[in-house]
């Protein structure tokens, strides 16, 4: 089965079309600027040159196209028909509480995605522009919907209630939902398998450190607890956004800034993080360029992202009364060999034993950081969410056949 996986956001639509039978990658690529008057595709087929066009894109639904049309493209393209796509899959943020797994779209579960925008404004829209597009270009092609969230409804109530009014829980679904859900599932899962261990009996911590970032407590596989919170905001500094925070801070500085709550927002979300503390960039390669220069500022900036997750990395330590493997994945953790040191260096109450050479080793596969007498083993785990997406939509629609 030959699947498509759609990632789209409100300008942006990213694609990957999977073989199934071999798991490969036919083609990948990514629509940019959509809805602005210079639009870019950058289409990469697989062990062949990329292949970029400038277009006026307006909507998803042209995006959707242009994509199909380069996908069976003669020259550049991987497909003779767009009839040898037989499924899609879609990447959703929010899935809420309605959806614990990867879910069919029909009209009960577009409905729900509907529901569900109050809870993920910028996010939810976008995925549900890419469905009506993928449906309108394919139609009668099953699609299935792939949630950030549902890998982390396994929590339990302690984990995910907020110690507020309990009737916001029950009016406007106020929780702890966490995201990057099919990240730490994969990155868990390929943990067990490279160390050849039970996933079942094993305590993991995975780090997702990218732009945004996630620390989740796996325990038995499933997602005990995790940073992010009701929103992508709480949790670990990120590139832009400030991670945790006294929460009377956001009535305190709107009051003496008169801010409004979309200022508040946008300052915590976009203006926050790395980018605030360096005053230079929410690029973890520059901060660490600006470290290694001297700067005060990039160094203040690099111990608190440090500090911030390696606290975390602590009390998920404290919530599953131990941890057998620490996993880094996402752009910082499987690039930066000065995060993984400096965290797994204050981590010796735990029993870790870092490889300072196997740290520095870069590959693209799973491998192992700690000495053979680690008593916890760190791994880097590289993550691909697009196969995760493809995996399930493969799986739910031969069992919807
Ligand atoms: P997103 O959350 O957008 O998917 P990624 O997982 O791609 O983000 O991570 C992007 C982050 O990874 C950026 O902060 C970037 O600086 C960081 N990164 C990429 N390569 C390196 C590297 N060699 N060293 C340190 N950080 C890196």
């Amino acid at each position: 089965m030959k699947v498509l996986v759609i990632n789209a956001g409100s300008s942006s639509l990213k694609y990957q079309l999977y073989n199934m039978t071999d798991e490969s990658v036919l083609a990948k690529g990514l629509v940019e600027r959509i809805g602005m008057d210079s639009s870019i595709l950058t289409h990469k087929p697989a062990g062949r040159e990329d292949v970029t066009e400038v277009s006026e894109i307006l909507e998803h639904t042209t995006a959707i196209r242009k994509v199909i049309d380069i996908l069976t493209d003669k020259e550049n393209g991987v497909l003779s028909s767009v009839d040898e796509i037989q499924a899609v899959g879609h990447r959703v943020v929010h899935g809420g509480e309605a959806f614990k797994e990867s879910a069919l779209v029909d009209s009960a579960s577009k409905a729900e995605i509907r529901r569900l925008f109050d809870l993920a404004p910028l996010h939810n829209p976008a995925a549900m522009m890419g469905i009506r597009a993928a449906e309108s270009n394919m139609p009668g092609v099953p699609q299935v919907m792939v949630f950030d969230t549902a890998f982390h409804q396994t929590m339990p109530e302690k984990a995910y209630l907020y110690a507020i009014p309990r009737v916001l829980y029950k009016k406007y679904k106020v929780r702890r939902y966490g995201a990057h859900g099919t990240s730490h599932d994969y990155v868990s899962k390929a943990a067990a398998e490279y160390l050849d261990r039970p996933l079942e009996d094993m305590k993991i911590i995975t780090c997702h450190v990218g732009n945004g970032g996630s620390v989740t407590a796996v325990q038995g596989g499933v997602s005990v607890d995790t940073s992010m919170g009701m929103t992508p905001l709480e949790g670990l500094m990120m590139g832009t956004r400030s991670g945790d925070l006294d929460p009377a801070i956001v009535p305190y500085v709107m009051n003496k800034e008169e801010l409004s709550v979309s200022e508040v927002n946008s300052m915590l979300n976009k203006h926050s993080g790395l980018l605030a503390i360096s005053g230079i960039s929410s690029d973890m390669r520059e901060i660490t360029e600006g470290m290694e220069a001297g700067d005060a500022n990039s160094t203040l900036a690099f111990e608190m992202y440090e500090y911030r997750l390696r606290k975390y990395i602590g009390s998920y330590a404290a919530a599953m009364n131990g941890v057998d493997v620490i996993v880094f994945t996402a752009g910082v953790g499987e690039n930066s060999v000065v995060l993984r040191q400096k965290v797994c260096e204050q981590l010796t109450y735990l029993g870790v034993e870092l490889d300072e050479a196997l740290n520095a080793i870069r590959s693209g596969e799973p491998r192992r950081i700690t000495t053979a007498n680690s008593k916890v083993d760190v791994l880097v785990v590289p993550t691909n969410e697009e196969l995760v997406i493809a995996r399930d939509t493969h799986r739910i629609v031969l069992n919807s056949l």
